[in-house]
Parts: structure tokens; C-alpha cells; sequence
């Protein structure tokens, strides 16, 4: 029995009164699910599963009262400190904000006081077009503000806050993600540069250390038991930050941690860490796929998205792509096809998928780590901005399952939602916010959808199951699950996380 860092013996939890639920049929024994059962772990497993298990001495005990027990959730794509941030930072997304006007308004109620950094987020240009400097500056004179765009690729600064970050004039070194206009002037702009910016927040004092255990509790609370954190950038100093974070308890979940491109050696030779043990990771953290951004303004050609993707399998990596336009997932499959596959290698998003692609996708065995959840928060959007021909390849589930292509879900939190049953309703549902439907031929049902959140966080496609030996992460809600599905927010009663109550309801 492995045994948990800092904890120095095997926490056994007991839970009683509960009804394992097989979340789709056949994945439990018949002959547990259905009846009231007492569940007991040890460590970070399932020791024991039958009517009326006595407490032993030292167990934490959790009263089911005779809710649905079921694997914990894995959230299969988050963004740790982004989302961290998020939660502290003023949201001008739209509808809320959709003018020069309610982004002025938003921005000038943030909280805090005068001369302090104002960090806004969910930004899109159907407000005030694409931001610079000077715009902001109308807006919002006397405060520093960074806002980024909701895609996560941009940020822009107003002229104070580019004046405390020693910004204006730029600094000599070329290779930065600062934007600089005809005359090598700042534009604001900074394109795919959270790393940079974050060091030179760090640098120039005026950073803040995001509450990380504020959105871990927050996932507890919603039965999430795992986190896959698909940061592409994450420097070192921020990846042992996570695992500080992870030991020391301030994250509650297991989390599996991609890495950048920048992790490989030069010849290939980077730290191989494709086995469960890395060294010096406690047993609750899985290093994951290395993460490839695409972005179509500056795609790598083939033959260096292949050569990559060979580098990272060569030092026992899989590889992760973001693609999120027909483009980059064309170029990511056939790149993956010239490359060979390797179990783990993933499809981020898959926003747009032709169904062209869709034998390849099987032939690979590519799982596509997909967030219907934007179907709601940004469908309309989408329907308004898309082409009508790509509207039917939007956010595919139902016709890659049917054709045998591994599934699993996530928030890509804070870029989505973060609540992962809202994710679940939104693959159910397929409707916008305004009640519109995209690829209703996509819908599977509400059940299927918690699957694709069972599966483990190295493994997606490998299903968990509440079962004697089964890893514990659990969770037990109020309600029977389809009741629970129904009402489209379920009641978490208590949340298990390898082994460890991670939350436990308010007694009612
Ligand atoms: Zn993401």
C-alpha cells in the first residue's frame, strides 16, 4: 500500500449508507449496485465494500444517508494558476460587457485601492474591437490594468501599467511578446507571453500569488477528485509551485501536469518522466503529455510539428495539441500520422473537426480532450461568427464516440465554466445560452458525459469504478444520479480524493 506523503500512516475513511452507482451500465458488480452498502479505504484505495462495515479505531466516518456513490470527477483540462487568478480578477466578458462604455464601468467598480493593479479577464473584441494602450488609457487612467482577451493568447496593458513594468520604451531584448507599433513603440499588446509577463510582475513587485487552494476547495465542493493541468508555458518555478502546492495540501486533488516544449533537451534527451514515478513526486501527481500550442497566425511547419512530437515521444512523452480551427487540427492529425502515436497522445479541444479527419483519428488512437461546456457560454458567438459549413463540425461528441474515438471531458477552466456538471448538462443539451442548439445529432446522454469525467487523469480512456481495489476518489451526492443529472446542479455530499475527505456537505 502506497502511503501518502506527510500523512505517515494509511487514512482510512469510512462511508456509509451509500449506493454505488455504476454510472453506465455494467461498469459495477449487479450484485453491489442498488443495495445500501458501507464503503471503507485505506490509503488511497478501496479496501472494502459491504452492508454494515464496523468502524475500526481511527476511521472518519461520512453518513451517505443513501446517496449515490461514484468515482470522482476528472477535470481533464484546467489551467491552475490562470484559474486561480480568474477568481480574483474582474470579469469583462460579454454579454455583461459589450461596449466601450459597461468595459470603463466594470473596470472603474474593481475592487481595491487607488494605484493598485487591476487584472480583468474574459475580454472579446465584439466590445471595443481589439484593445491597445490607448484605448485603455480612456477608459481607465489611474489605475495599472492588464485585461486578456477570453482565447487566453493576448494581453493588454494600459501606458501605467506598461510604466511599472519598465515597459516604455521597451527593453533592448528583441525576443519578447511585447507588441511594438512602426516606431518600436509599445502597442500594450502582449501575444502569448503569460510566462514573461508574469516574471516581469515578478521582477518589478507587483505580483500576487494566486489562491490556489481557494479553487481546489471550490472543485472539491464539486466532486472533482483530479485535475489535468494543460498550461502549454509552465515554467519550472511555477510547475514546483503546483507540486509544493499539492504536498503541502493547499490542492486537494490528484493532478496530472503537462509540460512545455521546453522541457525536451535539444536532441531529445529531456527529463524522461512517462512512468507514474517521477522522482521526488509524491504518488498524487502524474507528469503528463508535452503541451503544443497552435496558433494559425504562426503554425509550425509539418516537418517541425513532426520532428517535435518525435522528440517528445523519444523521451517517453506523449504529446498534447491545442486545436481549436480546422487547420490546426488538420495539421495536428496528419503531423501525428507522419509521427506515429503513442498511447496518451491527445487532441486538445477539437473545436472544428471534419469528419475527414475522423478515420485517422481512429487509425492513431488520439483521444480528443473536449469542453462542451463552451457550447453554452459561447455558442452564440460561435453561431454568429462561424461559417455555416462549419457550423456542423462544431464541438463534435456523439459522431467521434459513435466512431470509436476516445473521449474525455473537461472546463478548460477559467476559459470555460469550471463546474464540470455544467459541462455535463451542456453535452446533454448541446444549447446556448440563448436556448439554441448546435449539432443536436452531437447530444449523448447526461450519463455517458460523466463517464468521459471518470476516466483517470494519466489514462482518460481507462474508466475508474467504485469498486474493492479501485482508487479512492469518490464522490457521493444528496441526490440518485439522474435525479441529480435533472436538476442540472447536484449536491455534493462529501468528496473523497486519494483517500482523504477532501469535502463534506453542511449537515441538513
Ligand atoms: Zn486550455
Amino acid at each position: 500500500m502506497r502511503i501518502e506523503g506527510g500523512t505517515g500512516a494509511d487514512l482510512a475513511v469510512l462511508i456509509r449508507r451509500v449506493v454505488v452507482d455504476p454510472v453506465t451500465p455494467g461498469s459495477v458488480p449487479d450484485v453491489i449496485g442498488g443495495e445500501i452498502v458501507d464503503v471503507r479505504t485505506v490509503g488511497d484505495r478501496i479496501d472494502e465494500i459491504g452492508p454494515h462495515i464496523a468502524p475500526r479505531p481511527g476511521d472518519e466516518t461520512v453518513d451517505g444517508r443513501g446517496g449515490p456513490i461514484l468515482p470522482g470527477l476528472h477535470d481533464h483540462h484546467v489551467h491552475l494558476w490562470a484559474w486561480a487568478a480568474a477568481a480574483e480578477s474582474v470579469d469583462v466578458a460579454p454579454p455583461a460587457v459589450d461596449s466601450a462604455d459597461s468595459l470603463a464601468r466594470c473596470l472603474r467598480a474593481a475592487p481595491g485601492a487607488p494605484g493598485t493593479w487591476i487584472r480583468a479577464i474574459g475580454y472579446h473584441e465584439s466590445a471595443a474591437g481589439l484593445l491597445d494602450r490607448e484605448t485603455l488609457d480612456r477608459l481607465l487612467p489611474d489605475r495599472p490594468a492588464r485585461i486578456q482577451h477570453r482565447s487566453g493568447a493576448l494581453w493588454v496593458l494600459n501606458s501605467l501599467a506598461l510604466e511599472r513594468l519598465g515597459l516604455d520604451p521597451p527593453p533592448a531584448d528583441a525576443s519578447t511578446p511585447l507588441e511594438l507599433d512602426t516606431t518600436g513603440r509599445p502597442t500594450g499588446r502582449v501575444w502569448r507571453g503569460d510566462t514573461w509577463l508574469r516574471e516581469r510582475l515578478a521582477t518589478f513587485g507587483c505580483s500576487q500569488t494566486p489562491d490556489l487552494a481557494a479553487i481546489s476547495r471550490r472543485a472539491a465542493s464539486l466532486g472533482v477528485t483530479g485535475l489535468t493541468d494543460a498550461t502549454p508555458d509552465q515554467d519550472h518555478a511555477s510547475l514546483a509551485a503546483l507540486i509544493d502546492a499539492r504536498t503541502s495540501g493547499l490542492i486537494l486533488q490528484r493532478l496530472h501536469l503537462m509540460v512545455g516544449r521546453d522541457a525536451l533537451g535539444p536532441d531529445g534527451s529531456g527529463p524522461s518522466t512517462s512512468a507514474s514515478a517521477a522522482p521526488g513526486w509524491p504518488a498524487t501527481i502524474t507528469p503528463g503529455p508535452v503541451k503544443v500550442m497552435l496558433d494559425d497566425e504562426r503554425l509550425p511547419t509539418f516537418d517541425e510539428l513532426v520532428t517535435l512530437i518525435g522528440r517528445a515521444h523519444s523521451s517517453g512523452r506523449p504529446v498534447a495539441v491545442h486545436c481549436v480551427t480546422r487547420t490546426q487540427g488538420a495539421l495536428a492529425v496528419a503531423a501525428f500520422s507522419e509521427a506515429g502515436a503513442v498511447p496518451g497522445d491527445r487532441i486538445e479541444h477539437g473545436s472544428l473537426i471534419g469528419l475527414d479527419l475522423v478515420p485517422t483519428l481512429r487509425r492513431l488512437g488520439l483521444i480528443v480532450v473536449t469542453q462542451p461546456g463552451f457550447l453554452h457560454q459561447r455558442g452564440d458567438r460561435y453561431l454568429a461568427d462561424v461559417a455555416a459549413e462549419d457550423g456542423r463540425d462544431l464541438w463534435r461528441l456523439g459522431s467521434l464516440l459513435d466512431a470509436g474515438i476516445p473521449i474525455a471531458l473537461s472546463t478548460d477552466a477559467p476559459f470555460g465554466p469550471d463546474d464540470p456538471w455544467s459541462v455535463i448538462q451542456s453535452a446533454a443539451s448541446r444549447r446556448t445560452a440563448a436556448g439554441r442548439l448546435i449539432g443536436p445529432g452531437e447530444r449523448i446522454a447526461a450519463r455517458r458525459a460523466v463517464a468521459l469525467f471518470c476516466g483517470e487523469g494519466e489514462r482518460p480512456r481507462r474508466r475508474r469504478v467504485v469498486t474493492r481495489g479501485g482508487p479512492a476518489d469518490l464522490v457521493v451526492l444528496t441526490d440518485p444520479l439522474d435525479d441529480s443529472l435533472a436538476s442540472g446542479s447536484p449536491t455534493v455530499l462529501a468528496t473523497v480524493a486519494a483517500g482523504t475527505i477532501v469535502h463534506r456537505a453542511e449537515a441538513g
